[in-house]
Order: C-alpha cells, then structure tokens, then sequence
C-alpha cells in the first residue's frame, strides 16, 4: 500500500491515526536489498513493552535495527505510522502457517519442518501496547482501532479476516505475541485476546461498509432488586405420618402456626413461593428408622405440579431411640415458582415421621 492508500483506507475505516515523520520512506528494502511485497497477510503483535513508539519507529531493538512494523498502536487508540515499507517484525514465518494465511484457511501450529519464509518480506506488522504478562489490559478504543486497523487492509486488498494473523500462528521461534486481556469491544464486556475472536470482529466489521462502528450501547444495568420483608413462616404436622420406601413424597405441612408471607398452600405441600429469598431450616423427627438407615431430604421446585428443579439432598441417619434431622434452607426462589420439602425413605420398612417443623424467614423481591 502507496502512503495515500494507507490514509484512503484508514481514514473510510475509521482509525484515528497519526503519522511519524519519515514514515512514508523508513523501510528495510535498501540494506536488506529485498523488496517489500506483494504482501499477503497482516501480522499482530504486542510489544511486550510500554512508551515504545521511538524504539519501534526508529530504535529497534537488540540486534533488530527499526523499524520493527508498520504502524504502532497505544492505549490511547491513535495509531501511529512509523513505516510503509520493509519493517522487521515478522521474522521467519512456518510454512504451513503461511499457506493457511495466503488460503484464508484455519491456522495450523507453525511447523519448521515444513520450511520457512521471511514474513518481512510479505506481511504487514501493527504493534500494539501492552507488557504481554496477562495482566495488562487492552484499552477498548485500542482494541477498536485494533480491529478497524486490520479490516482496513483487508478491504484494501480485497482479503478476508483469514489474512489476519498472530504473531504466534506463524512464528517459529516461540513467540507468544498477541496475548491479554480487552477491556471490551462493542457491547461486550472485558474478554481474553484471542486471534480468533479478532478474526470474528473483523470479519464482522468487513460485512458493513468502513464507516461502520459496532453498537456499544453499554449492557444494561444490574437489576435493581427491591427485598420486602422478611415475613416469618413456621409450619409442622397435626399428626404424625407413616413414610413407606422407596418414593420420593412431599412432606404436607398440616400445622400452620405463622405464614406472614402467605405461601403456604391448602394442599400442604407448599411452605414458600417465588420471587422470593429465604433462610431457614427444618427439623425432623422419625420413628421407625433403622439405626445406619438413610432418609434424604431435598427441596424441590414446582411450577404448579410441574417439577422444575431439585436441590442438594441432606441425608439423616437413623440412630437409637429416635432419629433427629436438621436441614438447612437457604434459597432464592423465582417468579412463578414454589418450593416444597421431599423425602425419601431408603430403609426397606415403613416408618413414621413424628415430626416435622419448618421455621423461615422469607423476603420477597420485587
Ligand atoms: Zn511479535
């Protein structure tokens, strides 16, 4: 791409950009004796670096004299041109990476084996800010221009997001470049780097005509809930029961001493009803229960007599003399839905629940 070509297609593309002095004439091409395309590809990397506009435009690095891309990009998000020739950042490219990219095809893990290529000679280089531990975040307008940066060159050329790659698709040296997480893009939140996911955007971004932006309507706010109570419910049995083996039943709350909250259904079963939060517990008497025997207990989730979901089972054991359970009941309860308490006797005889007794606190949301 001439020095215009680059402004033409940034500028539709929506990257803010400046340009270095001398970037439409620094280039590797005269040392190296090599010439600088046709290019086929777009290369990323981060620069493992802070402040580093001077040593990528006109530093280098140890050993690697400048420049070592095309164009520089901070957290601010205004690219920098710092060259539109030969720049050293590709180093040597894996052949079957190479021919993914020239295809358009999914990126295979560079192998040396299957030869190299000087990926100077033949990909665009963008650097862009960020110390590369995994920690430091991308800035969203980073990212923004990130995106609108490669699309820009894609629909230059006529490429698709499978000319995009990462530094670490093709190198053959280990190099680990792009990596970290975005602080978000469009109305997504903070994510992780992936060449994926950039392909995706720019992909994206090359559905629309340049002067596109992605909706960054922020999500909505966290729902407001307003909790009215708490309401006391205490419930129990008139009389004790027989519970035979072997199916799960509703315990039938028949004693009803408090039920502020008004939940507790006629038919029995039901001691809360959503949407509502509640704390409390249950304690169980049994008769009957051989000693080393189990009767689990859970709470399960009705919508009318649909059964919605079951909750973590709490197992009581039977002892001599009578078996005492407690069990927890913690829980939030959606609209719609009520809650009952289940048991299951797992001995093989029928037993006896003596009592039964449920004291909460319930809140309901709103
Ligand atoms: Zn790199």
């Amino acid at each position: 791409m001439t020095p215009d070509q680059w402004r033409t297609a940034l500028k539709a593309e929506g990257v803010r950009f400046t340009e270095y002095s001398g970037w439409t004439t620094r280039g590797r091409d005269a040392v190296t004796g090599k010439v600088f395309g046709p290019v086929h590809g777009v290369l990323n990397h981060h620069t493992a670096g802070s402040n580093s506009l001077a040593a990528v435009a006109v530093d280098g690095a140890p050993n690697l004299p400048s420049p070592l891309c095309h164009a520089f990009l901070p957290k601010t998000g205004v690219a920098v041109l710092v060259s539109c020739h030969r720049a050293n950042h590709a180093g040597l490219a894996a052949v079957n990476s190479y021919k993914a990219i020239l295809n358009e095809k999914p990126i295979p893990k560079p192998d040396k084996s299957t030869g190299t290529v000087d990926g100077n000679d033949v990909l665009y280089g963008i650097e862009v800010e960020n110390l590369g531990n995994g920690k430091d975040v991308y800035s969203r307008a980073q990212y923004d221009s990130w995106v609108r940066w490669n699309a820009a060159i894609c629909r230059h050329h006529g490429w698709g997001a499978g000319s995009c790659a990462g530094h670490l698709e093709t190198s053959v040296e280990g190099k680990i470049d792009p990596l970290g997480p975005v602080e978000g893009y469009g109305t997504r939140g903070r994510f992780q780097f992936t060449m994926t996911q950039l392909r995706a955007d720019v992909a994206e971004r090359l559905k629309h005509p340049a002067s596109w932006s992605p909706d960054t309507a922020s999500p909505p706010p966290p729902r407001e809930v307003k909790l009215t109570g708490p309401a006391y419910i205490n419930l129990g049995l008139v009389r004790s029961y027989p519970l035979a083996p072997g199916n799960w039943e509703d315990i039938q709350f028949t004693q009803e001493w408090d039920d502020e909250a008004g939940d507790h259904a006629a038919s029995g079963e039901t001691f809360a009803a959503g949407a509502a939060r509640f704390t409390g517990s249950l304690s169980l008497r049994f008769e009957g229960l051989p000693v080393g025997d189990v009767v689990q207990v859970r709470m399960s989730e009705w919508e009318g007599d649909v059964l919605k979901a079951v909750h973590p089972i709490h197992e009581v054991v039977g002892t001599p003399g009578g078996t005492y359970g407690f069990v927890p009941l913690v829980k939030r309860i959606g609209a719609g839905r009520s809650m009952r308490v289940r048991l299951l006797n797992q001995s093989k005889f029928d037993i006896e629940v003596a009592s039964a007794v449920l004291t909460a606190l319930a809140w309901k949301e709103s």
